[in-house]
């Protein structure tokens, strides 16, 4: 992945986490991102595995960006085929 900021090529990692991880309007230090409005999942909590998602990083710029588009971000994503 390309960099918007600064054109060059992006690091390809992860971000990992025991719970869930969402985005979130604000903080809320209790209950599932689905009991908040507005709120995106980027990766589904798994008991077995925690959860993690595909996140570029620039040093150059000191940027992460995670691209959850169908999902693809999500390494717990539920196969639907
Ligand atoms: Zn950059």
């Amino acid at each position: 992945m390309i960099c918007p900021y600064c054109n060059k090529e992006m690091e390809q990692g992860v971000i990992e986490n025991q719970s869930e991880i969402a985005w979130k309007a604000k903080r809320h230090l209790f209950g599932k991102a689905e009991f908040h409005k507005g709120s995106v999942v980027l990766s589904k909590h798994s008991f077995l595995k925690g959860s993690a998602v595909v996140a570029h990083l620039c040093r150059e710029c000191e940027k992460v960006i995670i691209d959850y588009k169908d999902d693809k971000c999500d390494f717990n994503k539920e196969k639907s085929e």
